[in-house]
């Protein structure tokens, strides 16, 4: 996607901003003159920033401004050791709600919807994201936070709640105990706005028949606002997002460098406008891909659009030239009559070639189910990744199961 003059020149304002408070982002970006970034070649040039560069800047090395300026922070967990504490003025506060607002916009609520918001409230950015955009959008909020499921299910009823806040988790959790209680009729639920983590179709299909409503995937994090930035419109051709306030690239993880529109990587953060603490070219190591916008959304709006997100880019291999994730196989698994969700990636280097095999667990018990089920695998493959694999049908159970994370890819050749 071509970058806009006018993103230029947010991004020349934000690095001399950063530059001039001093912090991380100071030393990273020394010596580069911010005068200099006269095209997107040169801005895709600097430097990438990871969470452990935000970790180290602990406790407030990210801000950007005086303290006095500082109105609110917000907290993300780190799996191990230091959170990333991230600093927002007022203004950043505000830009949020708008933005926040927009993407209920998007999913068509209003100001006559009442928010049923189940994300927690504290030091990370859920909860009270949903709450500022809602209240912008002028609809009536019910901050429920999560838990107690009685409760939650009695001021549903009570003041009819018409869009739920939540996360997929969550939101099956309460579709599955209004199912059981049968009050579904009392429920006057329309449509779900879930926190974007990586949900798979068969989950999405039950919420919203449960639930009788109209899913909508929004997505964010803490260290860029928080959630709010990207949302689906009702046509679900990926997450439209603001360029006004962000720019996104999807990169290849393993180069670093920039992918043409449509092409699977890591999703790449800018902001253009956020005060306490600017993001410069800030890897999410979310899986995602940009839309490309030779086909516009039929819905009429000109924001570009990123696809939802795959899973996570650490768990990426290179092979034979393609690079695979782990959430590609699974999504191609999951349309295959008889294959199990359970998989695992073993890669070889054989006479002089790269070789992936594919062990799946299946309820395929006879001989020739199990060749048929592994041809449609491989061809299912071959048609939506373009690599060819070999896939060898397993019983249930075969693959060992692990309590931690369970490991997809066993990588040999090095
Ligand atoms: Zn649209």
């Amino acid at each position: 996607m071509k970058m806009k003059k006018a993103t230029l020149k947010d991004i020349r304002r934000q690095i001399a901003r950063v530059q001039a408070a001093g912090g991380f982002y100071a030393k990273r970006l020394k010596g580069i003159d911010p005068e200099d970034i006269k095209t997107q070649e040169d801005f895709e040039k600097l430097p990438f920033s990871e969470k452990d560069d935000l970790r180290d800047a602990y406790p407030l090395g990210l801000a950007a401004v005086p303290d006095e300026e500082i109105v609110r922070i917000h907290s993300s967990s780190g799996t191990t050791g230091l959170p990333c504490i991230i600093p927002y003025t007022q203004k950043d506060v505000e830009d949020w709600a708008e933005l926040f607002k927009r993407c209920y916009e998007i999913a068509g609520i209003t100001n006559k919807d009442r928010i049923h918001i189940t994300p927690g409230y504290g030091l990370w950015t859920a909860g009270i994201g949903f709450q500022l955009g809602a209240e912008k959008l002028g609809a009536m909020t019910i901050p429920m936070g999560p838990g107690n499921t009685d409760k939650q299910i009695k001021f549903m009823q009570d003041m009819e709640s018409t869009v739920l806040c939540a996360t997929s988790s969550y939101a099956l959790l309460l579709a599955e105990e209004i199912e059981k209680r049968g009050v579904k009729d009392t429920i006057k639920l329309r449509k779900g706005v879930i926190g974007s983590e990586r949900w798979g179709p068969k989950m999405r299909a039950r919420i919203a028949n449960e639930l009788g409503v109209e899913l909508y995937d929004i997505y964010g994090l803490t260290e860029v606002y928080g959630p709010g930035i990207a949302i689906n419109c009702e046509y679900e051709t990926g997450m439209h997002y603001f360029d006004d306030y962000l720019y996104f690239e999807v990169i290849d993880p393993k180069t670093g460098k920039v992918l043409p529109d449509g092409e699977l990587g890591e999703l790449v953060i800018t902001t253009l406008k956020k005060e306490g603490a600017p993001l410069i070219r800030y890897r999410t190591h979310d899986l995602t891909r940009i839309i490309p916008d030779d086909v516009p959304c039929p819905c009429g709006r000109k924001l570009p659009r990123i696809d939802v997100i795959l899973g996570r880019t650490d768990d990426m291999v290179k092979v034979k030239g393609v690079n695979i994730f782990p959430g590609q196989i699974e999504d191609c698994l999951k349309d295959i009559e008889g294959a199990s969700s359970e998989y695992q990636i073993f890669i070889d280097h054989e006479d002089g070639k790269d070789v992936i095999n594919l062990f799946v667990e299946t309820i395929f018990t006879k001989k020739g189910e199990r060749r048929k089920l592994e041809k449609a695998i491989k061809d299912k493959i071959k048609s939506v990744i373009n690599v060819g694999v070999t896939p060898k049908a397993v019983d249930i159970g075969d693959l060992p199961r692990s309590e931690k994370k369970t490991t997809r890819v066993f990588d040999y050749r090095y």
